[in-house]
């Protein structure tokens, strides 16, 4: 499948990377032609022109193009809906009382056990192409909502054979009725079984207050990290636990949230190679707490990627608009939150061809209904993309709605 993609206007971060400090805004910007062959870019400008024989012509007329967006994180997989939370928490409503009227994490899993692998499978699909239709390719996945080993296996069957979809096995929360010791092996042998099955690339463990504690957590991470997975950890959301310094001790890919991270915490990660994943919506979502440091920690050298944190507390699939929200609420210059979206992200899920837009690299592009990023930017509330590319259909055509 050949592609061209004529009168684009490319602004795109370097291949390298994780990008940190002023390399988040060194974003190359040109007006140009771009020939992708076989899902991957092949050439720009003259050359593309000179070898599109037979190629598809898409005339994008002068529109922004950027990386396919890359969400490293969300919980995309889970049945059911809590919408009615969002009232009681305007209520004021504590999540214990919430819990008690039998919302919250374990209404999720009720529904999500009472699901089919074929259930789960066509929920996921259409959340895909939802956040594909807003300039999302590449998307993380985890479990988390099942628990039990029965349910964890089910919910990452339900990401078999998807393109562009790399999932993560996490340990979410200690069930109700476990002492967290007797869950902390149990796990264990999910991890083992979740490996034998060839399910999940990442191990990611909640390790905060109400969820796993730093000591139970290293003990997860250690045993996943030996059985040949990447490491990602919840951390830092509610409470600072030192999560952060664990988890880059172990080498992991990246550490997540980060709400209530402190000078230590931002320190450990600048001098690590750890990334960052900032999840700006939570503290939308949850009427208030924390924003993540993110302009601290991107001035102190930190390598900040952003996701969505998918799930049915933070019902929001659309990366370009979190992207967008980064950029009004924690100050980041639209080159540091383009470059967050797309090369970092995808570093954070150690999906290296993604993220950036160069020869050799896969041909993920979002075309925009805008001509500058500036625009992107600052336009939000309406969906801007124009056309998403991707190396699965070589032109997944999407018209604007
Ligand atoms: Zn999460």
């Amino acid at each position: 499948m050949r592609i061209l993609v004529r009168n684009a206007h490319l602004v795109t971060p370097p291949c390298g990377g994780p990008l940190r400090g002023e390399d988040l805004r060194d974003v190359r910007s040109s007006k140009t032609s771009i020939l992708c062959v076989d899902g991957r870019v092949e050439a720009f400008g003259r050359e593309a022109e000179y070898l599109a024989d037979g190629a598809e012509v898409v005339d994008v007329g002068g529109r922004l193009v950027t990386p396919a967006l890359v969400d490293p994180h969300t919980h995309l997989a889970f049945a059911g809906e809590r919408d009615a939370e969002l009232r009681m928490k305007l209520q004021g409503l504590s999540y214990l009382e919430i819990l008690n009227r039998g919302y919250g994490i374990y209404r999720t899993v009720e529904h999500t056990r009472s699901c089919s692998v074929g259930d789960l499978a066509a929920i996921v699909h259409e959340r895909l192409n939802t956040m594909r239709s807003h300039g999302t390719f590449l998307v993380e996945a985890k479990s988390g909502y099942g628990l039990d080993m029965e349910n964890e296996v089910k919910i990452l069957r339900s990401y078999e054979g998807l393109s562009g979809v790399i999932p993560t096995l996490l340990a979410h929360v200690v069930p109700k009725g476990w002492e967290e010791g007797e869950y902390v092996e149990y796990f264990k042998r999910i991890i083992d079984r979740v490996r034998d099955l060839g399910l999940a690339r990442f191990f990611d463990v909640f390790c905060d207050k109400g969820a796993f504690s730093v000591d139970a957590a290293r003990e997860l991470l250690l045993h996943a990290r030996n059985r040949g997975f990447g490491l990602k950890v919840h951390a830092e959301e509610l409470e600072r636990t030192g999560a952060t310094e664990m988890a880059v001790s172990l080498g992991a890919t990246s550490v997540d949230h980060l709400e209530v991270a402190d000078e230590e915490a931002i320190d450990a990660l600048a001098s690590s190679r750890t990334i960052a994943v900032l999840l700006p919506t939570t503290p939308l979502v949850m009427l208030g707490g924390p924003r993540p440091r993110a302009r601290r920690m991107v001035d102190e050298g930190v390598a900040i990627a952003i996701g969505t944190d998918f799930n049915p507390n933070n019902w929001i699939e659309s990366l370009q608009f979190v992207l967008q929200y980064s950029v009004y609420t924690l100050r980041l210059l639209p080159e540091e939150a383009l470059s967050a979206c797309t090369r970092n992200a995808a570093l954070a899920v150690e999906a290296r061809d993604y993220g950036c837009v160069a020869e050799g690299k896969a041909c993920a592009l979002a075309v925009w209904d805008v001509g500058s990023l500036d625009s992107l930017a600052a336009r939000i509330g309406v969906n801007r993309l124009y056309r998403l590319i991707s190396p699965i259909e070589a032109s997944t055509s999407r018209p604007k709605t």
